[in-house]
């Protein structure tokens, strides 16, 4: 049976409007048991925090169908042993990494500098602060949870975590192990978290971190015209597999493509 992941913001929700038949269409691919996975990029919010959010939109997730940044950044701090760490993430999110032992001081040894979205609260002293542990610490690993560019909150586009990254990256030359889209590794998290030899198809408003990315990792890819969609992105030279007016059309789709359930 093939596999869906959606990503979430734009795709069943924006900001917290829910996205018109998407709890429907959702709730269509749990009832039925299709192999899912609600792929985010989000590191405002702890999985706890999201299945509750779904809940309040009348889709019921579990903490096991999300695959985010910080879960990605775990697995791979595990295989490196890695157990000092500096994290700047929002307080929401902080509570993922608990099991290790966190620094925030610039003059601390740590081997991994963990910078996710902090949205308004950046700041220069903050900024700096990542800067210095990473001159401070050479062997440390800057770590970014996803490289996204930026996203539509409600008053307007909003700068998300990339360009933070890039200055990280410029100011102390050095290159960040990326945990969350684009990045292939990461789908490749939810190709072994599903099944290699399943069909997996992602659902995306993004058409760099949710398309091409997704047909990097030989995913089937479906862009919907929600969320962050503006019609200038077919013209990028990327090709979705299938264009949806939204996720509420994805049922409809499925069925054509898989066959009734
Ligand atoms: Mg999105």
């Amino acid at each position: 049976m093939p596999a869906i992941l959606f990503d979430l913001d734009g795709v069943l929700y924006e900001g917290d409007k829910a996205i018109a038949g998407a709890a429907e269409a959702a709730s269509w691919f749990i009832e039925n048991s299709i192999p899912h996975l609600f792929l985010t990029n989000t590191t405002s919010k702890s999985r706890l925090a999201l299945v509750e959010k779904l809940a309040a939109f009348n889709i019921p997730a579990g903490v096991d169908n999300f695959l985010t940044p910080p879960v990605a950044a775990i697995q791979w701090l595990h295989t490196q042993q890695i157990k000092d760490i500096a994290v700047f993430v929002p307080a929401t999110t902080r509570e993922e990494f608990a099991g290790f032992n966190l620094f925030d001081n610039e003059n601390d040894r740590v081997d991994a500098v963990i910078v996710g979205d902090l949205g308004t609260q950046w700041d220069f002293q903050i900024m700096n602060t990542v800067f210095r542990l990473l001159i401070n610490n050479p062997q440390a690993t800057l770590i970014a949870l996803g490289m996204t560019r930026y996203w539509r909150a409600e008053n307007g586009l909003q700068l998300d975590v990339g360009p933070m990254i890039k200055a990280f990256e410029y100011a102390s030359d050095r290159k960040a192990l990326v945990t969350g889209k684009p990045a292939l590794a990461f789908y490749r998290s939810a190709v072994s978290l599903l099944g290699a030899e399943k069909n997996i198809v992602m659902i995306g408003d993004d058409i760099r971190g949710d398309i091409e990315a997704a047909q990097n990792a030989g995913m089937t890819a479906i862009l919907v015209r929600s969320g962050k969609f503006s019609e200038t992105d077919l013209e990028l030279g990327i090709k979705p597999d299938t264009v949806l007016d939204s996720v509420a059309d994805l049922p409809a789709w499925w069925q054509q493509n898989f066959g009734h359930i």
